[in-house]
């Protein structure tokens, strides 16, 4: 499950990844908590229009990755907060999906490392997404009224944080770079100039990929919650190609 602030995160972050896991047999869900109706530069443009156009993009981009499905939380652009509704509603998602991994932004990265301010949602998202992976999504006492309503609790083993300041695990993405670029081309509200991007992700994703001498790769923090799954887990991510060192 992926779950990420705005409707062009999750293909400007683990895109790649998750199209690789999916291959491999993974079912991936992809969750944005904002509908991004903040994302344009026209302040007389009409929010729910731009909303509509960006959520039929993310689902057209969330086609060629290969999710099952993506869920709009309808959360405000530029506004999201870390705090109980958005968690509740992240819990729900995560019992519903019941996901083994969580790919979500690093919420501790307030300056990229590389230079930049990391965006406000960003960081709420990742925090919120962290904070309903755990403890709240496990403890059938948090958000009680899901479990009454037949949502039990779900443990998820792994989150990886994406945009880190510091890495600790590789994916090697050679396979599926194409597919991302592929998915980011669907923002064409977002994206002016497509080739240019195209050529910035692909050089982005070479030097990801040095460290593991891959042609391209993704970067994570990964944080390990359980080692080893439930008992009845027929599922499991694939493992990264570079664990912690
Ligand atoms: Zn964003």
């Amino acid at each position: 499950m992926v779950i990420a602030a705005h409707p062009d995160d999750a293909d400007f972050g683990p895109a790649a990844t998750a199209a690789k896991w999916i291959d491999a047999g993974s079912v991936g869900w992809l969750v944005c908590c904002t509908s991004g109706d903040q994302g344009g530069e026209d302040p007389d443009a009409d929010p729910l229009a731009l909303a509509a156009t960006r959520e039929a993009e993310q689902r057209r981009a969330a086609g060629v990755v290969g999710y099952a499905g993506v869920t709009f939380l309808h959360q405000p652009d530029g506004a999201l907060a870390n705090e109980l509704a958005l968690r509740e509603m992240l819990v729900r998602e995560i019992r519903t999906f019941r996901p083994d991994a969580v790919l979500t932004h690093d919420p501790e990265v307030l300056f990229y490392a590389g230079g930049g301010v990391n965006h406000a949602d960003h960081r709420a998202a990742g925090m919120a997404a962290v904070d309903a992976v755990y403890p709240a999504a496990r403890n059938p006492m948090a958000f009680s009224s899901l479990a009454r309503a037949g949502l039990a609790a779900h443990a998820v083993r792994r989150i990886y944080l994406f945009w880190p300041n510091v890495a600790t695990c590789w994916v090697d993405v050679t396979a599926t770079i194409e597919r991302r670029i592929e998915a980011l081309a669907c923002h064409a509200s977002q994206v002016r100039e497509p080739r240019l991007l195209a050529e910035r992700m692909r050089s982005w994703a070479a030097e990801e990929g040095m460290p593991i001498g891959a042609a391209a790769g993704d970067v994570f923090r990964l944080i390990v919650i359980d080692d080893e799954p439930a008992a009845g887990r027929v599922t499991e991510e694939p493992a990264a190609d570079a664990p912690v060192p």
